[in-house]
């Protein structure tokens, strides 16, 4: 298979990860018989300088123009960076919500999953992470409260704010479609969460989740409050395999789920719109503070990487070998000094970003 992919390398700590990662993916592709042809694009800090904007025309034409495109991440140290004196939307986070909306990505995939070999960054009772986890968090990504109508006004002498929370049933129906058909890749559970019990547009999200899941009969489905889904997130992670949600509440759930993993260098992302197109990305920032020094995890990426093998290429055994090889890697001891803490047991070995990318890609 030929895999048309964009690569935005980005700043910072960027440029090491994403090289890591396209280490691993050419490896894969090699054993599998595919050829990968790459399309290096500017975005952020980077584009900012070559063309003094951080994204171009002729950058959104070129990710169109990929069958995936996956990224490091963008931006630099807000105090320090003379990115940050430019205007906001000439600054390297307005290039990534202007490629986000131009691909039309609504979906957000926040994996949050909890390796049994780093089980003692896990924040939770050690019966919880003994037992280990693997979700999925789906995130409605261009609707809801943060994209309805807002306005502030003075009533009567009283400063007055308004925020509206708007789906329509089509918004619904194209992000539930995408979570059964994910769930079925997966475990197949999905968990839809909502706050139903007060609001009309988590009821109408119930009623058109309903509707989608009777062409799932093979996929079990849960309802559940957003309110119980933030306890049971960590009293009890591992119920839950997919969890589709609505953008304001994923924006929380999904940051609560990667803290409870503890390892920020190992959280992967992914955004997608409805054809099979997504933006890969690792969740973390571009880690200013640690860019240039080779001492970056850069697993998030490569599971950024497996990510899009699976849900853009239907590559599956390909992504899974992708995902067993830095499993491997950790069960054989090596650590990033992210993931190597303090009294860390005497089989750990401390790597850089660029000996964890070879070990991983070794074990492909
Ligand atoms: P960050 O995620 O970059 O860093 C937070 C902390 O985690 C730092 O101590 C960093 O060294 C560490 N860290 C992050 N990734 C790591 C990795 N792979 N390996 C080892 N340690 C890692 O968050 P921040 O410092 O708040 O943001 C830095 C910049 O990144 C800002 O400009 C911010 O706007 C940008 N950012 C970009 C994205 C994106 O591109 N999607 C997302 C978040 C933040």
């Amino acid at each position: 298979m030929k895999l048309k992919i964009g690569c935005i390398s980005g700043d910072g700590i960027g440029p090491e990860i994403v090289r890591e990662a396209k280490k691993v993916l050419e490896k894969t592709a090699g054993k599998y018989g595919h050829e990968i042809s790459w399309t290096e694009i500017l975005l952020g800090g980077a584009s900012i300088d070559v063309h003094g904007v951080p994204l171009t025309p002729e950058v959104v034409q070129a990710a169109k123009e990929s069958d995936a495109v996956l990224m490091g991440s963008i931006g630099g140290d807000a105090n320090t960076s003379p990115w940050y004196q430019l205007p906001p939307d000439r600054r390297p986070e307005a290039g990534l919500l202007a490629i986000r909306r131009e691909l039309g990505l609504f979906a957000n995939l926040r994996p949050a999953v909890l390796y049994e070999e780093l089980a003692d960054a896990c924040p939770l009772k050690k019966e919880t992470s003994e037992a280990g986890f693997d979700l999925l968090i789906m995130r409605e990504l261009t609707g809801g409260l943060y994209f309805g109508e807002r306005r502030t006004t003075v009533e009567n002498g009283l400063r007055t704010a308004v925020d509206t929370l708007v789906y329509n049933e089509n918004e619904i129906r194209r992000i539930a479609v995408k979570a059964f058909d994910i769930a079925r890749k997966r475990r197949g559970k999905v968990t839809s969460v909502d706050k139903a019990n007060v609001l009309d547009s988590s009821r109408l999200w119930r009623a058109v989740v309903n509707e989608v899941a009777a062409d799932y009969p093979d996929v079990e489905l849960s309802h559940m409050l957003v309110d119980n889904c933030a306890m049971q997130l960590v009293k009890d992670p591992a119920q839950f395999d997919v969890i589709l949600t609505e953008n304001m509440f994923g924006d929380i759930l999904s940051d609560e789920a990667s803290m409870v993993t503890g390892s920020i260098g190992m959280l992967s992302s992914a955004s997608l719109n409805d054809t099979k197109f997504g933006l890969y990305e690792p969740s973390h920032g571009s880690a200013p503070d640690i860019a240039g020094k080779n001492i970056a995890n850069p697993i998030a990426t490569i599971l950024s990487a497996a990510m899009m093998l699976r849900y853009s290429f239907d590559l599956d055994k390909e992504a899974d070998d992708m995902e067993q090889a830095v499993k491997q890697v950790l069960k054989e001891g090596f650590r990033t000094a992210d993931i190597m803490p303090e009294g860390a047991a005497a089989s750990c070995r401390k790597c850089s970003c660029s000996e964890m990318g070879d070990r991983i890609a070794e074990r492909i």
